[in-house]
């Protein structure tokens, strides 16, 4: 089990007498690896500093948003000169349309966008927005992708929801359960089955742009094309959630490696994380027509307190302007030469996996080389019980890694060689252990 880290402890205690679980995101509980988290108190480029004082490198990288490592100076200076601005104004500011417009510039299906504060407000704010402009009601979504916690998308949903085996959830009511089909990852015929039967009540199709919250799992050849021509005949809508895809895995997002260069598009994307570089920033954006539907403009209602928030729109802009194409072939780079040292530390030991890849997101699945994983079926029939002490291992040795076999392996432009040979240096122990 892991090292002695005496004040997480007493952290960790402390937090359980006032918050459930003693946490405010159930995964940082530890609740799948189990063991004690780790209460951070700094970060800086690809490592964390718990409480104790001791260092990690960090493959979490605050679940997608570190893009450019934590606490980049160029990020942290722009934040620092728009908190001496004011923190909230209540009004309009000029850089949502900078923000809006790097955006916009990098990925070509986004006409219009509205900037909301999580992932979670943009595809609930997506899917209400599909179903003012069809009129109707049915969401399809698919099982293991994780949208947010909204109700009517947390029936089979990955990410936290995977890792506590839920599913779905106490307190979603069977009506907003029932506008929602969901349907195998991966199969096209069971969308074209469903359109066949339910066509004109059916308002959109959300999938994540490459699932990355059952594990990463790759969309088969045509997949996503296809989900855009069947919504198309159908008169439904396509939501591409990119809230951790979108600009993290390529310049454009994963649309942008794909879709774009395979000449569809989607109706809608949804972003967060990395545009927000840290700070609480997501946001919608797709065709003029569809986006014109939301208020002041249009019939539906969205609205944000917070939305837009000058310190937040000032930590994106500054994010987006250093993600360059340099920062993309660096985090790719990083990511194969990695995937391909956790697999032959496995090899060495005679675990049998599989590296689930999309772009540059990975992930491992253990007991899964004879067919890999292509939905939520193969990702939950694999042996997770081999993550837990692989995890505690690598933590040990000082690497940081999601604490759930679910979740991707995040990298930065900081990842430098002293951080990728931290992690080559505990993997074969890691190795033995995930061996048991
Ligand atoms: N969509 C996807 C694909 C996600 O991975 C997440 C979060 O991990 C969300 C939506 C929800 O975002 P948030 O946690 O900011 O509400």
């Amino acid at each position: 089990m892991t090292s002695n880290t005496p004040v997480s402890d007493q952290l960790f205690d402390r937090a359980q007498s006032l918050m459930p679980g003693g946490v405010n995101s159930p995964v940082r509980a530890f609740g799948s690896v189990g063991g004690t988290p780790k209460f951070m108190v700094s970060a800086k480029g690809a490592y964390l500093t718990d409480a104790d004082g001791r260092d990690y490198v960090d493959l979490v990288c605050s679940w997608g948003p570190a893009l450019l490592g934590h606490a980049h100076p160029a990020v942290l200076e722009a934040v620092h000169a728009a908190v001496d601005r004011g923190l909230s104004f209540g009004a309009s500011t000029p850089d949502e349309a900078n923000l809006a417009a790097l955006v916009k510039e990098r990925v070509s299906a986004v006409e219009r966008i509205r900037m909301v504060s999580t992932g979670t407000e943009a595809t609930m704010t997506a899917v209400r927005l599909a179903r003012g402009f069809t009129g109707r009601n049915l969401i399809i979504k698919f099982a293991g992708c994780y949208h947010g916690h909204l109700d009517g998308l947390l029936a089979s949903a990955g990410s936290g929801v995977a890792t506590l085996a839920l599913p779905g959830s106490a307190g979603v009511t069977a009506a907003a359960a029932a506008e929602t089909m969901v349907l195998p990852y991966n199969d096209l015929a069971a969308v074209e089955e469903a359109f066949a039967a339910h066509g004109k009540d059916i308002a959109a199709v959300i999938t994540e742009a490459a699932p990355a919250n059952m594990g990463v799992v790759t969309p088969g050849e045509g997949f996503n094309a296809g989900l855009s021509r069947i919504t198309k005949e159908h008169g439904a809508l396509l939501i591409l959630d990119e809230v951790l895809t979108g600009f993290r895995t390529g310049y454009a997002g994963y649309w942008g490696l794909t879709g774009q260069q395979e000449g569809w598009a989607p109706d809608l994307l949804t972003f967060g994380k990395v545009i927000g570089g840290g700070m609480p920033t997501a946001a919608l954006g797709g065709r003029a027509d569809v986006m014109d539907y939301l208020a002041p403009v249009g019939p539906v209602y969205q609205a944000g307190t917070l939305s837009g928030n000058p310190v937040a729109m000032a930590a994106g802009v500054a994010t987006l302007t250093h993600a360059t194409q340099e920062v993309y072939a660096h985090v790719d780079a990083r990511s194969l030469e990695l995937s391909a040292a956790l697999s032959s530390a496995l090899d060495a030991e005679g675990v049998d996996h599989s590296i689930q890849r999309a772009g540059n997101l990975f992930s491992v699945a253990f007991g899964t080389s004879a067919n890999g994983v292509h939905n939520y079926q193969d990702a939950q029939a694999q042996e997770a019980f081999r993550y837990a002490p692989f995890f505690h291992s690598m933590l040990d040795s000082g690497v940081y890694l999601p604490p759930s076999v679910y979740e991707a392996w995040f990298l930065s432009a900081a990842h430098d060689d002293a951080a990728l040979n931290r992690i080559y240096d505990a993997l074969p122990a890691a190795a033995k252990a995930a061996a048991g």
